[in-house]
């Protein structure tokens, strides 16, 4: 079993890197990319731990793109070289995470709850803050019984504490991915609320700007959205990616190494991606 797509608590995962891949370990993985959204602070926690004993980590990362209606994420799997356009890149991301949860926490107060910024960043860890961390302070401060009621509730789109996220451009993304050593996948695609009817070119569109692959299989898709997806990306000639999107206790659905379907994620699954392979990777690396 292997997993393409996890969260650590270098996001909004509850997991350290450390402990993320001593679980896969111990629940049969043998390989495991960690996607952090927007930040690759924990790649090298990771790293150290998997070289423990055989393990094949693949450094990686989930970035933010500006879309709509939908939301659209980039993995970057293999980012092993990491160089200042990409740090860059990152680094204008997390400017723009800044100004979207200074405009929650005004709303808060507007709402009359007492809330600061260091609140929200102590409760985080600071490196990849987002509204799964709003949603842990309002469940913390009983004000929802749960995670889902603060999204349906408040943190949802169209909710009273909703701020639409700016994100990278795609181009830009692209680029930053590949300069660090990485190819580019899209991710969950059924996220981008793009009718099947203009998937093929809209993702033609992409694999001509540089796209690498897509996620065909990820939990929130429907097996059979799945198999199509997968369909539709070999008649590219894209890559096909596999994940849990696996973020520890507060998503508890997600698991590691299962997708879609409650299907087993196969090594084979990663052993059919090129840019992946053990002898294709730069001697010199960072990561
Ligand atoms: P952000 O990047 O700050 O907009 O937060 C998006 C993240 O919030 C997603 O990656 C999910 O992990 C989480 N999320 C979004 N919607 C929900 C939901 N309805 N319930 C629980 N978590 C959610
Ligand atoms: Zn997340
Ligand atoms: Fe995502
Ligand atoms: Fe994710």
């Amino acid at each position: 079993m292997i997993d393409l797509h996890t969260h650590s608590s270098a996001s909004d995962g509850t997991l350290h890197p450390a402990q993320l891949i001593e679980q896969a370990r111990q629940q049969g993985l043998s390989a495991l990319a960690l996607t952090d959204h927007d930040t690759i602070a924990g790649l090298e926690e990771a790293k150290q731990e998997a070289t423990k004993s055989t393990f094949r980590f693949i450094p990686g990362v989930e970035i933010e793109v500006t879309w709509e209606p939908g939301e659209f994420h980039l993995l970057g799997l293999g980012i092993y070289h990491p160089g200042s356009a990409f740090l860059e890149a990152l680094a204008e991301l997390a400017h723009l995470r800044e100004m979207r949860n200074l405009k929650i926490i005004e709303r808060m107060q507007e709402w009359n709850i007492q809330v600061t910024y260091e609140d929200i960043v102590s409760l985080s860890g600071g490196h990849s803050v987002g509204r799964p961390h709003f949603a842990s302070l309002l469940v913390k401060r009983g004000l929802v019984k749960n995670r889902e009621q603060a999204f349906s509730q408040y943190l949802g789109r169209g909710r009273p504490f909703y701020i639409p996220k700016e994100g990278m451009d795609f181009r830009r993304a692209v680029q930053a991915i590949k300069e660090a050593g990485g190819i580019a996948v899209l991710a969950h695609p059924m996220s981008l609320y793009v009718a099947w009817g203009h998937l093929p070119t809209l993702i033609k569109g992409l694999k001509d700007q540089g796209l690498n692959g897509i996620e065909a299989w990820h939990p929130t898709a429907k097996v059979r959205s799945c198999k199509r997806l997968e369909d539709l990306g070999k008649s590219l000639g894209l890559c096909i990616t596999a994940g849990s999107d696996f973020h520890g206790e507060t998503r508890p659905d997600r698991k590691l190494g299962i997708t879609a379907g409650n299907v087993k994620i196969d090594e084979a699954v990663l052993a059919a991606i090129p840019a992946l392979q053990e002898e294709n990777i730069p001697r010199v690396h960072g990561i």
